[in-house]
């Protein structure tokens, strides 16, 4: 019997390194994908149907959130994304684990509903730090830099909700750090029961 997976959250302030390194360890971690939420918005340049988010309109949205069919979900500006219970059921079920890019409201929704799921934050190394990724990444203005290290405060403020903090200082190391996550739940007795008994049947005479 296949053991079921493990669901990690991954939260951050915007800038603080976070794609760069999930999308790192779902590449270099196997039997590990990201979570697809269901949106509301519009498909950017590039992004596919069930690749980066199942774009649904209002009306489905409305009907999963009636059904109760989302683990959480939130509004965020005109646009609502959430968790499908039963996609990542069916993930975890084939022994799959999900990192979950969320939030930090949709993440305490996931912590409420899910007490095993594992909860990380990733922290940039200072506010002047994050200004400057920010200002590095050159995809937003002056304007709107500064909404969002109003919003990155309240972020980093939810730090102590979460089980593992990550610094992204030096890339490298956090990427070490994040895996090193990855690698001991993986450890834990309930996902590695069958294996022992595996092994100790072998001592079977
Ligand atoms: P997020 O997904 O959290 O918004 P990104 O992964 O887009 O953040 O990273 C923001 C910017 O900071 C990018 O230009 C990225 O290359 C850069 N960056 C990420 N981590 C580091 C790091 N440890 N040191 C220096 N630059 C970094
Ligand atoms: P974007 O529109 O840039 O893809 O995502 C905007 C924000 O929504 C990001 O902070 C992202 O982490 C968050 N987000 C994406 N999917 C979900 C989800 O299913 N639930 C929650 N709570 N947040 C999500």
């Amino acid at each position: 019997m296949s053991q079921t997976g493990s669901i990690f959250v991954l939260s951050a302030p915007s800038g603080a390194g976070k794609s760069t390194l999930a999308k790192r360890l779902v590449a270099e971690m196997p039997g590990l994908i990201f979570s697809t939420s269901f949106t509301t918005r519009a498909p950017r340049p590039g992004e596919q149907h069930g690749r980066e988010y199942f774009f649904v309109d209002n009306t489905a949205f409305d009907q999963m959130v009636a059904e109760d069919g989302l683990l959480e979900w939130v509004q965020v500006y005109a646009n609502r994304y959430g968790t499908g219970k039963a996609w990542l059921r069916e993930q975890v079920a084939q022994g799959l684990d999900v990192l979950l890019d969320i939030e930090t409201v949709g993440a305490m929704n996931v912590k409420a509903a899910l007490p095993e799921a594992v909860m990380i934050f990733l922290l940039p190394p200072s506010a002047e730090v994050l200004a400057k990724r920010l200002r590095g990444r050159g995809d937003t203005d002056e304007s709107q830099i500064m909404l969002r290290m109003a919003h990155a405060r309240h972020e980093v403020e939810q730090y102590s909700h979460y089980d593992h903090l990550v610094v992204n200082d030096d890339l490298e190391v956090a990427y070490r750090t994040l895996e090193s996550v990855v690698v001991a739940e993986r450890s834990r007795k309930s996902r590695m029961e069958s294996a022992a008994q595996r092994i100790l049947q072998t001592f079977n005479s």
